[in-house]
């Protein structure tokens, strides 16, 4: 019987991605499966800490190993930014509220107007926590932030991003070719790479 590895999310594409590529290994959990409705913080000023921050909260509380994602967009120009504010970029800029994904695209634009850098990249950091042991891998997909919007698919920041190799941006790719080459699909697979070589 596999041991039980909780996913610290309730979001339902994550998990199965997650489990495509893991759940040979272990018996992939979301917090839902575990009875955990907690609002956990991520209050961490890193992706790495914001990934700690849950692991450790649901590790403590819950008993079970665990692992916990955090992604940002890192821009060059712009010194990494918005980075780990990439969910409330331009609420905590002072334009509107919450997590507005059209708001966060529009400043980034603006930050970007007189930039001959367009170089940015996504990471997704993931902290593990197996058998007392706190463990950290990311993935990242490099590429370029385009002038303006394109394309109707994906989420967040996807209309402006061109992977490199790439004329299309995330949002005009089909979610198959998205997540074949993306931040979260890299960090799973070096995730998976840490079990295998530490025989977790
Ligand atoms: P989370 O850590 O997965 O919740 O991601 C934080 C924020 O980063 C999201 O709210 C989005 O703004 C942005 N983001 C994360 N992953 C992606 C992606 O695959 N495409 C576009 N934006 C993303």
């Amino acid at each position: 019987m596999l041991q039980k590895l909780i996913f610290a999310t309730n979001n339902p594409h994550k998990i199965a991605e997650v489990k495509a590529i893991l759940g040979d290994r272990r018996h992939i959990l979301s917090l839902d499966e575990i009875g955990c409705h907690d609002d956990i913080p991520e209050t961490a000023d890193t992706l790495e800490g914001n990934a700690l921050q849950k692991a450790r909260w649901v590790n403590e509380r819950y008993g079970y190993d665990c692992f916990a994602d955090d992604t940002g967009l890192e821009v060059e120009a712009l010194d990494g930014e918005p980075g780990v504010m990439s969910a409330r970029y331009a609420a905590a800029n002072g334009c509107g509220t919450g997590h507005d994904s059209t708001a966060n695209s529009a400043l980034l634009l603006e930050r970007l107007k007189d930039a001959d850098n367009r170089n940015a990249r996504f990471r997704t950091a993931i902290a593990l926590i197996a058998d007392g042991q706190e463990y950290l891998v990311d993935g990242i997909v490099e590429g370029t932030i385009a002038t303006a919007p394109r394309g109707a698919d994906g989420f967040g920041y996807d209309p402006l991003f061109i992977p490199q190799g790439e004329s299309r941006t995330f949002a005009e790719m089909s979610a198959d070719e998205k997540n074949a080459i993306s931040h979260r699909r890299r960090a799973s697979e070096a995730l998976l790479d840490l079990l295998k070589n530490e025989n977790i």
